[in-house]
């Protein structure tokens, strides 16, 4: 069992107070980690650490900077199957697809953002008698808190071009999934990263993530995480003007349009669904089919979601492990019985996966991949994140009516389209509420372009030169020519 313990100014720190958190093994409910249950006292060594460090780090130039990016991303690609390894232990995911997105992702965020970096020219804009110089400077200390679904993805999503832009870092990682966190703090000592521009501090939302949103000298918060609670650091951080990034629930639609191939478009849906057990924020819950391919759909559909192998998160051939936590599990399957009472048709699934493969003592965290039918497009279900792998399938007999169906929900976070036409794709794609949407194909990332949602799925974009103008402040400087005569 690992004691993971806050990182500031460069070292290992239990909580002030000395109280503690336990963190599980989903697949297994065994403990596997105590994490600091910090409070706001843990938060002030934090901001001192970060005020001390902020102007050495500020005046390396940016392409020093992405050198030490480039150094922690080498570092992280040492320790992939570590990361995959720790990623599966919290999670619950499969380690074929820790492997394959986690780690990878966390590697290649500090990549992409170190070679973006040096890729940025200075912006002028010319006048006929002076020159405007844009310039970038950092926004100081900012706040990063973020969910357990891919905790280093997310995270070092943020941390990148934090550091790439010159500030100085507090990360809060959810508690109930600190290993990765906790695993890049200790590549940071390795490398001997200067001091206090990274601190990570652990412990419960309410108590060391308000703390976080109150510090008058953080200037800066990106979350990411639930909609309730984005309500709460928006309430919190807006009245001191600090600059918010909100990146918040989903209810996204998968839409099968009448000309769609077939195969790919179900192999794209129950991608979209089902992967990390229907928990990325970008997963498929709603699925619209057009009334003449509902059948032939519906039957493929189930046949591939029942071809799933869950199972072990260990075992190379998993395709769904755990959902994240028991009481997360409750939750799906209230939905699952909410699902009934509002006149749904369990298509598949719909009960926990007792036998066989829920962990030795049978009571890890596993659910079937569930499909339910007959469901109103705005019943409860229907509407509301569930987060968990269960989707609703809905048919439309026009364009009209799904685009209707579609943008009726109150997230606009992604979705995706399958048509043969892709003129029509992208045609019917752009009248979709919704930061993202793919054709022909699902969580298809360019790191380059904009991320982020409309609607109740948050404020803001990540990604490119977005994260870049988030985590800096423009000023403009307007130099008069001399005058000719
Ligand atoms: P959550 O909102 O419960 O928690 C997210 C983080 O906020 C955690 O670190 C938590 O400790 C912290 N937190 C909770 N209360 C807080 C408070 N009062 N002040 C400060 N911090 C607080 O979300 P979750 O359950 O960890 O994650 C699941 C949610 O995240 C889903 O809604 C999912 O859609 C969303 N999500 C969104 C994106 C996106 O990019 N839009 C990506 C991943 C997950």
């Amino acid at each position: 069992m690992l004691s993971i313990q806050n990182f500031i100014d460069g070292s290992f720190h239990h909580a002030a107070d000395g109280e503690f958190l336990e963190d599980f093994n989903p697949a297994t409910a065994q403990c596997i980690a105590t994490i600091p249950r910090s409070k706001s006292v843990d938060i002030e060594p934090a901001v001192a650490a970060c005020q001390a460090a902020q102007s050495a780090w500020s005046a390396l130039s940016l392409d020093q900077r992405a050198d030490w990016l480039d150094r922690i991303a080498d570092a992280l690609e040492q320790k992939a199957e570590r990361i995959a390894q720790l990623e599966s232990m919290d999670t619950g995911k499969p380690i074929a697809l820790s492997r394959r997105v986690d780690a990878a992702r966390s590697v290649s965020n500090f990549r992409f953002f170190a070679s973006f970096g040096r890729e940025q020219s200075e912006l002028t804009f010319q006048m006929e008698d002076a020159m405007n110089y844009v310039h970038r400077s950092p926004v100081g200390t900012v706040g990063l808190i973020t969910p357990w679904n891919l905790p280093l993805y997310l995270l070092t999503w943020k941390v990148a071009p934090a550091l790439l832009m010159g500030n100085t870092i507090i990360a809060k990682p959810s508690e109930i999934t600190p290993l990765t966190a906790n695993l890049l703090a200790e590549t940071l000592l390795e490398l001997e990263f200067p001091k206090g521009v990274f601190n990570l501090v652990h412990g419960l939302g309410p108590e060391v993530g308000q703390a976080i949103l109150e510090h008058p000298d953080i200037k800066a918060i990106s979350f990411t995480g639930g909609t309730e609670t984005g309500r709460i650091v928006a309430r919190t951080a807006a009245p001191m003007f600090k600059k918010l990034s909100l990146e918040l629930g989903g209810k996204n639609a998968t839409i099968v349009l009448k000309d769609a191939e077939l195969d790919k478009a179900v192999d794209g849906a129950v991608r979209a669904a089902f992967t990390n057990s229907g928990q990325v924020c970008l997963c498929g819950s709603r699925i619209f089919i057009e009334a003449s391919l509902e059948e032939e759909f519906t039957r493929r559909f189930i046949e591939k979601v029942n071809a799933l192998q869950i199972g072990d998160p260990q075992d190379e051939n998993t395709n769904m492990g755990t959902v994240i936590s028991p009481e997360h599990l409750m939750k799906v399957e209230s939905y699952i019985n909410l699902a009934i009472e509002e006149g749904g048709v369990i298509l598949t699934g719909g009960t926990r996966a007792m036998t066989g493969y829920n962990g030795p003592e049978g009571i890890g965290a596993y659910l079937l991949p569930t499909v339910v039918g007959n469901l109103h497009y705005t019943s409860r279900c229907a509407t509301e994140e569930i987060f968990g792998p269960m989707v609703t399938l809905h048919a439309f007999t026009s364009e009209e009516e799904a685009l209707e169906m579609v943008n009726s929900s109150e997230y606009g976070l992604a979705g995706s389209v399958w048509t043969n036409d892709l003129e029509r794709g992208r045609a019917f794609s752009a009248q979709i509420d919704s930061g993202i949407v793919w054709v022909n194909t699902w969580l298809h990332r360019d790191l380059r372009t904009p991320f982020g949602g409309v609607k109740n799925s948050g404020v803001g974009r990540e990604g490119g030169r977005w994260s870049l103008d988030f985590f800096s402040e423009m000023t403009n400087v307007c130099i008069k020519k001399h005058d000719s005569n």
